[in-house]
């Protein structure tokens, strides 16, 4: 049943992994002094979740699928875990990892707790998008709370009247005489909404986007707002501390799954930032939104990982029924098997970002994963007979938290648009 004690021998199969360090540059540090060497000194962060870590996930998850409650205590277990630390550079106070340690550990959390999993999965989203366009500003003052695990990071992007596809945005950022931003909307479907304490928000700005020239100091800029399939010219992001006056999250949204995941409302209303709480140049977030999926980190190890919790519990009630002495009973857990594994490997594949081109794996290894796991659920809540129809069954929670992975962004729907829209132009 997606045990502690089962994910071991699944943790030991992928060796973690990590990324060359490119940010390993000496002024970067937590105390923000050029040459101080504090970072250095801290123990490695783990790149897999231990069993510990795991058990406790575990035990957290049925509690909080039956409140529908933001699920607390997973969060203070992951800021203890050191996970929070998984893709900020090691130069940072960070583990370093590639997006196939991140896609490993990312599923291992999932098969116990997929909530947890998808709050892990957005927090990281985040980092690497402050990693990629930060300044060196950013960098020294966020990157090393994100990697201590003192930060929970979010990301408000969708809105109830947007889209999938983030085109007609009605948060909109208007500049003000002091260089600042006034920020005004109200977003939906945000994951960890009052648990966080950073939020990536997504704002329509009422400016030309900036020119070709990055902002000084920042690394790797986006410079073109062309239609990429997802998002909208003039669109820029914004960094904003979840106590800052004029943010307000909510978290009245009940979900039919991932219900510890606090996933709801944040709105902003006269919310004053200055122009250093912009991420990425102004107007070009469409182009940071593009690129996302070259990293090769996939919501569809959130869906393997739910897969396996589901083949486990078929394992579980074969075991404890006597069905393994049935050859039509060890065939179908084999099938099932074969659907997890595959899963996994184009999930693996997508991390690995070797295919020609990565970006359009990391959409296919969403869709093929998604996919399978509900399909694997569906047909373990067959195979358990009665036993999986008792509501509190842990089959149903995995069916509700499958189902919403095709629902997250990209939506399954706009992953095959992404893939499709150029045999088109
Ligand atoms: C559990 C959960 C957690 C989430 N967490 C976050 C989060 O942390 N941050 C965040 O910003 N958002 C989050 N979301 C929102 C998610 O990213 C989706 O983008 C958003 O839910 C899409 O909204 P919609 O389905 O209402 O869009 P709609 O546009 O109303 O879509 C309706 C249907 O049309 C399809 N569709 C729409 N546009 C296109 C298109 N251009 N091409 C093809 N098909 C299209 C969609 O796939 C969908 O099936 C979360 C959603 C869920 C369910």
């Amino acid at each position: 049943m997606g045990s502690a004690d089962s994910l071991t021998a699944v943790r030991g199969s992928t060796p973690p992994r990590t990324l060359p360090d490119a940010y390993a540059v000496g002024s970067y540090t937590t105390s923000g002094s050029p040459g101080a060497s504090r970072v250095r000194s801290v123990p490695p962060a783990p790149l897999v979740p231990s069993s510990d870590v795991l058990s406790r996930l575990s035990a957290c998850a049925e509690a909080a699928d039956r409140s529908g409650e933001p699920d607390r205590e997973a969060v203070a277990v992951l800021r203890d875990s050191g996970l929070l630390a998984l893709v900020v550079p090691r130069s940072h106070g960070g583990a370093g990892a590639d997006a196939v340690a991140l896609n490993t550990c990312v599923e291992q959390v999932a098969a116990v707790n997929a909530s947890a999993a998808i709050m892990l999965f957005q927090r990281c989203a985040v980092t690497s998008r402050i990693v990629e366009n930060g300044t060196p500003a950013q960098h020294r003052e966020v990157l090393p709370k994100l990697a201590g695990g003192q930060w929970l990071a979010a990301s408000a992007w969708s809105e109830s009247g947007a889209g999938a596809d983030k085109k007609n945005l009605s948060t909109v950022a208007h500049r003000t005489p002091d260089g600042g931003w006034l920020l005004d909307g109200a977003k939906s479907f945000t994951t960890s909404a009052g648990l966080a304490d950073v939020y990536l928000v997504l704002a329509q700005s009422q400016e030309p986007p900036e020119s070709q020239e990055p902002r000084a100091g920042s690394p790797a800029s986006a410079s073109s707002s062309q239609d990429t399939g997802y998002g909208a010219a003039g669109q820029t992001f914004f960094l904003i501390p979840g106590d800052h006056p004029g943010l307000l999250p909510d978290t009245s949204l009940r979900l039919t799954g991932m219900r510890g995941s606090a996933t709801g409302f944040v709105s902003v209303r006269e919310c004053r930032v200055p122009d250093s709480a912009r991420l990425g140049a102004t107007g070009v977030a469409a182009s940071i939104i593009a690129r996302v999926r070259d990293s090769g980190a996939t919501l569809g190890a959130v869906a393997v990982g739910v897969a396996q919790a589901a083949l486990d519990a078929a394992h579980a009630h074969a075991a404890r029924r006597g069905l393994y002495a049935h050859q039509a009973v060890r065939h179908r857990l084999v099938d099932l098997a074969t659907q997890v594994e595959s899963a996994r490997a184009v999930v693996e594949r997508a991390g690995r970002r070797t295919a020609a081109d990565p970006g359009l794996t990391t959409l296919h290894s969403k869709l093929a994963a998604s996919a399978a796991a509900e399909r694997v659920v569906a047909d373990v809540a067959q195979f358990l007979g009665s036993a999986g129809y008792v509501e509190t069954h842990p089959i149903n929670r995995f069916g509700r938290d499958a189902r919403a992975v095709a629902l997250m962004g990209p939506t399954n729907d706009l992953c095959k648009e992404l893939v499709s829209l150029p045999w088109n132009r």
